[in-house]
């Protein structure tokens, strides 16, 4: 198992943040956004069983996270763990005992800091120094500290790779390779999405019988008119320009529109 070490990132961006020059608050943003990854890839870590390293490796954070919140839909809500004797099967005593706290980020709160620290990470426009504007350089270290304190906090939190996940496996019609999604995402959503991010295939899930889930890819049926043959292209990959081939004849098929209609809801009522 990989360990990341989270704590070294954010001790270096905090040690920046508090004497380091202005010059230098870039880095702060660099071990900022690295500390986010290694909490986001040590959280994962839990399903190395499920997705190879090199799977993950693969991954940004925001494709990571949005894969973390599929395997474990509370990921990023915060509870406390507790435990109690139960001298007979599920009658605890009521003598509980804390043994953790899972602290998290929200995916909103992760995806706009990484995305904004990403930006100081740019040269500005007009500029040629990150420095130039002193009132801008004090909100902006203003900005980080904010963000390295809640970082502090989540890292406070000792369970933090812990998981309970209820995981449904899947193979992906379209890459062939097997993704998990955890069985609330489907009672709640009936969703799940490949996670190898270059295929992304989604699913409409149906449970038939208790936990028997039937995924069926969401894919538009093209008829070829040389041959005959049904196509089928996943939903998510249509848009104009795409260009597929007839799995039967070979021959090679480009989109050149596409035609949404819509009504309004009233009047589709009277109609039907
Ligand atoms: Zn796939
Ligand atoms: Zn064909």
């Amino acid at each position: 198992m990989t360990t990341y070490d989270k704590w070294s990132c954010l001790e270096r961006a905090q040690s920046i943040l508090s004497k380091g020059g202005v010059s230098l608050l870039r880095y702060a943003c660099l071990e900022l956004r690295f500390c986010m990854e290694a909490i986001t890839y040590e959280k994962l870590n839990a399903y190395s069983g499920y997705v190879p390293t090199k799977v993950f490796k693969k991954w940004q954070p925001n494709h990571a996270l949005k894969m973390l919140l599929q395997f474990e839909p509370h990921a990023d809500e915060e509870f406390s763990l507790c435990i109690s004797p139960e001298p007979e099967l599920a009658k605890p005593t009521g003598n509980w005992t804390t043994i953790g706290e899972h602290r998290a980020f929200k995916l909103s709160w992760l995806n706009k800091n990484y995305n904004r620290l990403g930006s100081y990470l740019h040269m500005p426009q007009n500029s040629n120094s990150f420095d130039e504007d002193v009132e801008d350089s004090s909100k902006i270290r203003k900005e980080l500290q904010e963000i390295a304190t809640e970082l502090v906090r989540i890292l406070d939190g000792d369970i933090s790779s812990m998981t309970l996940a209820t995981r449904v496996q899947f193979k992906c019609q379209a890459c062939d390779q097997i993704s998990v999604v955890h069985e609330s995402v489907l009672r709640e959503t009936h969703h799940a999405t490949c996670i190898y991010p270059e295929c992304g295939a989604e699913y409409h899930v149906i449970e038939e019988d208790r936990g028997n889930w039937q995924f069926k890819m969401k894919a538009i049926c093209f008829k070829c008119p040389n041959c005959g043959t049904n196509n089928w292209l996943e939903s998510h990959k249509l848009d104009i320009g795409t260009k597929f081939k007839c799995r039967s004849c070979a021959e090679m098929y480009q989109i050149i529109s596409g035609e949404w209609r819509y009504e309004q809801e009233s009047k589709i009522k009277t109609i039907s």
